[in-house]
């Protein structure tokens, strides 16, 4: 399953991930990530059946960790006009028949297709 992990300002320079890793003994994807000096943002892809002891070990850490979906899309505001589809980084978005299809599952939560949305349709969750 994929996570999202953020990091304050104070923790941008420990080892959290490395020390998470090593004590669950399982590889952590870095699927995309920001880390500034004020703070930093990881999204992983985690073994399923180790999924709550490593959410867990993150937050023991004091980390946020967020599951689950990253964006949620109102089909009552959505005209179908198609602006966030060529800013999606990773193709989380699909145009199809004239309809616009939203893949949940790739989304990492990068906002860009927020901004450009003129109805306001698409709200980060993340935040
Ligand atoms: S938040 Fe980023 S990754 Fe997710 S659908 Fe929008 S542009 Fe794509
Ligand atoms: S930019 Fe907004 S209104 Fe346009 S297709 Fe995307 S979600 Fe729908």
């Amino acid at each position: 399953m994929r996570i999202m992990v953020r990091f304050k300002e104070e923790m941008v320079s420990n080892p959290i991930t490395s020390e998470v890793i090593l004590e669950h003994g399982v590889p952590l994807n870095i699927l995309w990530a920001k880390v500034e000096s004020t703070g930093g943002e990881l999204l992983l892809e985690i073994p399923d059946e180790k999924a709550n002891e490593i959410v867990n070990s993150f937050r023991l850490r004091g980390v946020e960790v967020l599951t689950g979906r990253l964006i949620d899309v109102s089909e009552e505001l959505c005209v179908k006009c198609g602006a966030c589809y060529s800013l999606c980084p990773i193709d989380a978005i699909e145009l199809r028949d004239g309809d616009v299809i939203f893949n949940e599952d790739l989304c990492i939560g990068c906002g860009l297709c927020v901004d450009a949305c003129p109805t306001k349709a698409i709200k980060l969750l993340k935040v």
